[in-house]
């Protein structure tokens, strides 16, 4: 790969942004993706095999007439995966003929929404208050490109290219922003669409009505004859198995006829507890994505978005402060930064970092309650199954190794504890051994690191996210 030769990748980068355009271009050739020319192919570096497959399949010619217009040679396409040896998330079907793909013309009168029960609804209802969140608003960063990229392929593609699309994540990441984004500019693109957008819950009671007023016929055409369905907090069917029967029988029917699926749920669809083998492996048939909680710059690029969208000026030492000190989601980022401005607005004060101390003084506190090191201990321990004594062990077997250097590097970065007593704790060790894993794990997590240390988390930052979360940092 000469992706180091930065002239050549530059030079690449510009004829195939000219090809495709900046949009498409942003979206697949973003950060983690390299361009290189190694003798006589053309070297396309991918964060996994759904970039891959997807580039290849999209791009190809405009990759390979690219790259003859820089080098004045034809080469050919080679694909270096970095996470080659891991089992990938996403199903790629392949594209439907062009005829097929889209099953509505557009003369189509609009439906009304599924009317919802009041009671035990808690989603806005429509036309009220907030209006939906676009998809041009969702600020990425690397833990939900891949999200927002599915989002906008299905709403260019209604489906052809895959179908459904199951995006999951824990609460206040984006899940419902992104569904309301499709909806919206599924709408945009085609007025006379019939879109059927809400939430599992609302599902659930519609159907439970029908049942007990016997006009299951007319709930089962409201969803049917949608020309796109998106269904938000699915994990609220578990256990619910006359709702889920329904709702399979719904989904079957309309990815039957090509009609686009999109539904969010708070764990990966093989890891909701009760939910029936059928739904979850149709729930795998289409694309599977993952938001994680941000990066410190990526929750420094939603504030500072935020803070425009308001038409606020907040100072960048602001910023920094609010994404050092919030972690968990960006729900709560937002909030912090409303009450911020409040509190500015409230007091008639400077918005400076003297005032966001004072402000969010309670806010974080209460995220950021003390942590010791046997906290620590415990939630490691906890995550990956084993018990202090062996963590502590000499084994160094990665089994151990991996998460006793993550505990110390945890230990370093909430305890304020010092090297030494760090090491002492986690079975004696010296304050070299500490200050190497801490380099280790900051490595890892510089590198995005893969993992395959525990099921259900892909990278070492996942892995540190679900511990950060239970020590409630
Ligand atoms: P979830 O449904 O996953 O619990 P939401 O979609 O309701 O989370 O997101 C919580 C809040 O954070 C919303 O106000 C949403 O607009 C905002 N938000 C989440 N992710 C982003 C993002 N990447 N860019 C901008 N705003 C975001
Ligand atoms: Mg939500």
């Amino acid at each position: 790969m000469v992706g180091h030769h930065g002239d050549v990748e530059s030079t690449l980068r510009t004829a195939v942004a000219e090809r495709l355009g900046e949009g498409r271009f942003g979206l697949w050739f973003g950060e983690g993706v390299r361009l290189g020319v190694a003798d006589d192919a053309l070297e396309v570096g991918v964060p996994n095999a759904f970039f891959r497959e997807w580039i290849q399949g999209h791009f190809a010619t405009n990759l390979i007439e690219a790259a003859e217009a820089v080098t004045g040679r034809t080469l050919k396409l080679t694909f270096r995966v970095a996470d080659e040896a891991e089992p990938r998330v996403g199903n790629l079907i392949e594209p439907k003929p062009a005829d097929e793909r889209r099953k509505h013309g557009g003369t189509v009168p609009l439906a009304p929404e599924p009317q919802t029960p009041p009671q035990g609804e808690r989603e806005r209802p429509r036309n009220q208050a907030r209006p939906a969140r676009r998809l041009e608003d969702f600020v990425t960063g690397p833990c939900n490109r891949l999200a927002q990229a599915a989002a906008v392929e299905m709403v260019q593609t209604s489906g052809a290219s895959f179908n459904p699309l199951v995006i999951h994540a824990g609460v206040g990441l984006g899940k419902t922003h992104l569904l309301e984004g499709i909806g919206h500019a599924l709408r945009s693109r085609n007025p006379g669409l019939k879109l059927v957008q809400g939430t599992a819950e609302a599902f659930t009671n519609g159907f439970l009505d029908a049942m007990r007023a016997g006009n299951l016929g007319s709930f089962r055409s409201r969803y049917r004859r949608a020309d796109a369905l998106i269904i938000d907090d699915v994990h609220f069917l578990a256990a619910k198995r006359a709702t889920q029967d329904e709702f399979l029988h719904t989904f079957n029917a309309l990815i039957a006829e090509g009609v686009p699926i999109i539904v969010a749920a708070d764990q990966h669809p093989r890891r909701i507890a009760r939910l029936t083998d059928e739904l979850a492996t149709r729930f795998l048939g289409g694309m599977v994505v993952k938001l994680d909680a941000p990066s410190a710059d990526t929750r420094a690029a939603i504030l500072k978005a935020k803070a425009l969208a308001r038409g606020v000026d907040v100072p960048n030492a602001v910023i920094a402060y609010i994404a050092e000190h919030l972690r968990a989601s960006v729900r709560e980022l937002e909030g912090a930064l409303h009450s911020l401005i409040a509190h500015a607005v409230l007091t008639g004060k400077r918005l400076d970092l003297a005032l966001a101390k004072t402000a969010l003084r309670d806010t974080i506190r209460h995220t950021a309650a003390a942590v010791g090191l046997r906290d620590v201990e415990r939630a490691v321990c906890q995550l990956f199954e084993v018990d202090a004594e062996t963590l502590k062990s000499n084994s160094r077997v990665r089994a151990l190794s991996y998460p006793r250097m993550m505990a110390m590097y945890l230990a370093r970065k909430h305890t304020g504890a010092a090297y030494s007593e760090i090491g002492r704790h986690f079975g004696g060790r010296n304050h070299s051994t500490v200050i190497s894993a801490e380099k280790k794990v900051l490595g890892w997590l510089r590198d995005e690191e893969r993992s395959a240390l525990l099921a259900g988390f892909e990278t070492v930052s996942d892995i540190l996210a679900a511990l950060e979360r239970t020590l409630g940092t």
